[in-house]
């Protein structure tokens, strides 16, 4: 069986078909593993990641695959978030004493960024999210509704939209609340922060996100199978309905029972003979689901000037600060040769639209003023160096209706199978949905080969008083 693309969706697919006894062969043209959610070696020799990434206590599959491939240890969890904004005013979220849906109560009553009309209002959509199950009327409508919409309908004041909805949606799913599907943001509420009281924690990698995926070639190879490196694919062949092999450089191709396509959808559609791209509407559709880009800034400071693990940031174009030098320890925080860097900060700013046309130093002072607003320290500390990595199309935007052009992981052409964030998973763009994206192709693949398996993990069961409202 052959697997093409080795981000987490070939990954988790091709993990789970090894252990399933197939022999996995999985191509990867770059020199190394993880796809978007990857991190680089500087030619000073420190680690970088494309771009900081979190994991949520609601994403099942996810922590599966990190347990699969051995790297459940190297994933911190934390259940404080604070939040800062532009006066210094602190607002911290945690769980408290009460069970699920109330667990958040005692620190959104005292979060001192939101005003008490501000919260009621909060508290009012969320009473519609808990008795409408997540599933309120206006989210069925066709055409569907943006978040913005069915905040508005909720009379959300200009306060709740901004310093709430908006910070905890714009980050978990890469679009602004306009041009977000309402089915989405409602949905990360549910399962983050109503169903279950583990749902919200976030889970910060204490290593290099390539570091993360040491285990997957193991577990592929262990089953006789091979992952190869620099292996770009360069064309599918389709005869009669059926994939029959797949193109290398040089002409070279392979051959096997199934293959999992892994690949951003653009890709896909540049690699499909014109047929398939032209005529089959699955495949016509791809180029209807739009990117949406985000931004990651690196800087590195002559000092100490934060102590705490990351924070958000409200009001601002910074959304979150991550303190990497505290959440890899010691081990990846080499010193910058020649330099006297003592703190490594990375700032993340989803949906970035408005950075995209700015040069590399505007983007650079921009982000520097809000740094050291948030961070008292930082505004006498020397910036020593500074990396920024824009990522165009870093996700699939999660626009209203895009589920509609999904395609599901298995395909009208046999021996075709579909893997990626951009498939049909019901979840946006993210690490939980490649790990499910490629869970499922697996399940696919093993159906059509006659030994059904369920590979895809349950969601967090809802507790507390969740378990008789769900
Ligand atoms: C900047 C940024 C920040 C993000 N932050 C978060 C976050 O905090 N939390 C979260 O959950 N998600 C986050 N995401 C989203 C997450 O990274 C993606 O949803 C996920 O990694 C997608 O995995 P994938 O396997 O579907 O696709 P990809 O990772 O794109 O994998 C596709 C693979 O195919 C390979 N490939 C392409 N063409 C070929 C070819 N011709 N032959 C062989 N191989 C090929 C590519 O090199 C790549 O390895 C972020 C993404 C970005 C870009």
């Amino acid at each position: 069986m052959i697997v093409i693309g080795g981000g987490l969706a070939g990954l988790a697919a091709g993990v789970a078909l090894a252990e399933a006894g197939w022999r996995v062969r999985l191509f990867e043209q770059r020199p190394f593993l993880g796809g978007r959610a990857t991190s680089y070696v500087l030619p000073s020799g420190q680690h970088v990641d494309n771009c900081q990434h979190v994991t949520l206590g609601c994403c099942t599959n996810l922590e599966d695959f990190y347990r699969r491939v051995g790297s459940s240890d190297k994933i911190k969890y934390f259940d404080r978030l604070l939040f800062v904004d532009p006066q210094g005013r602190r607002g911290e979220m945690h769980a408290g004493l009460l069970p699920a849906p109330f667990h958040m109560t005692g620190s959104f009553v005292t979060f001192a960024p939101l005003t008490l009309r501000d919260k009621l209002s909060i508290a009012r959509a969320m009473l519609d999210i808990l008795l409408a199950k997540g599933h309120t009327a206006d989210l069925e409508a066709i055409p569907a509704i943006s978040m913005l919409t069915w905040l508005e309908r909720r009379k959300q004041t200009r306060g709740a939209i901004e310093r709430f909805w908006r910070v905890v949606l714009v980050s978990a799913l890469d679009e602004e609340l306009d041009r977000t599907d309402a089915r989405f943001g409602v949905d990360v509420f549910r399962k983050a922060f109503l169903s279950n009281r583990a749902g919200y924690r976030i889970g910060v990698p204490t290593v290099p996100l390539a570091d993360l995926y040491d285990g997957c070639k193991a577990a592929i190879e262990k089953k006789g199978g091979e992952v190869v490196l620099r292996a770009p694919v360069r064309g599918v062949t389709i005869e009669k309905g059926e994939v029959t092999g797949i193109t290398f450089d040089g002409q070279r191709t392979e051959t096997a029972d199934a293959y999992v396509f892994a690949l951003p959808h653009a890709t896909l559609a540049e690699l499909l003979p014109e047929a398939q791209r032209v005529d089959d509407p699955v495949f016509r559709n791809l180029e209807k689901i739009k990117d949406a880009p985000i931004t990651g800034v690196h800087f590195w400071f002559d000092r100490q000037v934060m102590d705490e693990p990351f924070m958000t940031l409200l009001d601002t174009h910074t959304q979150w600060i991550f303190n990497k030098t505290m959440l890899y320890g010691d081990a990846h925080m080499d010193e910058e040769p020649g330099t006297n860097a003592k703190q490594y900060l990375q700032m993340v700013i989803s949906a970035s639209y408005d950075l995209i046309p700015k040069s590399r130093q505007e983007i650079i002072d921009l982000v520097l003023k809000e740094v050291r607003q948030a961070l008292p320290r930082a505004r006498d500390a020397q910036l020593v160096k500074a990396t920024v990595i824009k990522e165009t199309t870093a996700t699939f935007s999660p626009e209203p209706g895009v589920d509609q052009w999904r395609p599901a992981q298995q395909t009208s052409i046999q021996r075709m199978f579909l893997a990626g964030d951009w498939t049909a998973t019901g979840w946006p763009a993210t690490m939980e949905g490649a790990v499910r994206s490629g869970y499922l192709a697996a399940e696919a693949v093993l159906r059509e080969a006659g030994t059904p398996q369920k590979v895809l993990q349950d969601d967090l069961a809802p507790d507390g008083l969740m378990r008789w409202c769900a």
